[in-house]
């Protein structure tokens, strides 16, 4: 999806700085999955290259059929169907999910995976902009505060709400990948779902690139990480010279007015990189910020039209220039 700002400069040259020689990395082939593309490099010793790609893009069918909008049988479809006041059932999958965009929810206020009547209103692939009428009756159908989780799974919802978990699925889903690999004994491997990158096992340089001529102008290394950018230049529409990002700030019912061209969240969990970097896209540096106090472990790094960069206080990865 998007804008990918995150480029892997290793998945391209090699997958650790030390031993490129000794284990050289395998290219699976690219794949569709999650509305984007999926790419997953990674070192094998006696694994069957063949086996573990249908694993993993079983793997991928089976989060996309829970966790897709767009499908009409995904478990989101049927909880967006789901009467009101009625328990729902959730998967452990979407049930996790759920709580996690909760909890930033409540930390940032502006992630809410139930604005979907607003995102389809603001609809970016049509560029129009939506009468206020339209804006306010959207708006009335939304409030992540109306969802009410249960023990044993089960979800009630306190509202007709609708929700889209397209901000936090891909990043979720390549946790799994990685978790998958591991599993299968794979030491080092770099996954991409779109622009949600998780790199386990060995240092990875990554690249941030500039989002006019996409070559990468700062490069860092991270280990064992989620690396989630969200930006305003690939999924947006330009109307009289406003930039209309996908990206809805819920405190205005409008697209995120724009503060960065993007920013980058680095941590322990791409599920969490990926929906905070949405959030800080929205929120700009200062109070992303503060909300990173309370992730412990999670950095982050805006990237401003003019090129230059605003790190999170203690930011742990020296960052080279490209000249
Ligand atoms: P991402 O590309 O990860 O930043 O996620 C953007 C996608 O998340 C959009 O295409 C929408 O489907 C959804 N979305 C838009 N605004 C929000 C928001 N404020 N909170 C949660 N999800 C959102
Ligand atoms: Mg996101």
């Amino acid at each position: 999806m998007k804008r990918i700002i995150f480029t892997l400069l290793l998945a391209s040259l090699c997958l650790t700085n030390f031993s490129c020689v000794k284990e050289k990395p395998f290219q699976f082939p690219f794949f569709q999955g999650m509305g984007t593309l999926i790419k997953t490099s990674a070192v094998l010793k006696n694994q069957n290259p063949y086996e573990i790609l249908q694993k993993i893009q079983a793997l991928v069918k089976e989060l996309e059929n829970r966790l897709s909008r767009y499908l009409p049988n995904s478990e989101v479809s049927e909880f967006n169907r789901f009467p009101l006041n009625k328990e729902f059932i959730a998967s452990p999958t979407m049930y996790e999910l759920i709580s996690i965009s909760l909890r930033i929810h409540r930390d940032t206020k502006v992630f809410d995976i139930t604005l979907l009547p607003v995102i389809k209103i603001w609809d970016y692939k049509k560029g129009l902009i939506p009468t206020e009428s339209a804006i306010r009756e959207a708006a009335h159908k939304t409030g992540s505060e109306f969802l009410e989780l249960l023990p044993d799974s089960k979800i009630i919802k306190k509202k007709l709400l609708e929700i889209d978990l397209g901000a936090i699925a891909k990043g979720y889903t390549a946790k799994k990948i990685a978790e998958l690999l591991i599993k299968e004994g794979v030491s080092k491997a770099v996954i991409q779902v779109g622009g949600e990158v998780y790199a386990f096992g060995g240092e990875y340089r990554v690249g941030i690139v500039n989002p006019k001529d996409k070559k990468p102008i700062y490069s860092f290394i991270v280990q064992d990480k989620g690396i989630s950018t969200s930006g305003d230049y690939e999924r947006f529409f330009n109307k009289n010279g406003i930039i209309y990002s996908h990206i809805i700030d819920p405190r205005s019912m409008r697209p995120a007015t724009v503060t960065a061209h993007s920013v980058s969240v680095i941590g322990p969990d791409s599920t969490f990189t990926d929906a905070l970097s949405t959030s800080f896209f929205i929120l700009g540096p200062e109070k992303s910020f503060e909300i990173l106090k309370k992730y412990s472990g999670y950095s982050a790094v805006f990237i401003l039209p003019d090129r230059s960069v605003i790190k999170s206080p203690f930011f742990p990865y020296p960052m080279d220039e490209i000249k």
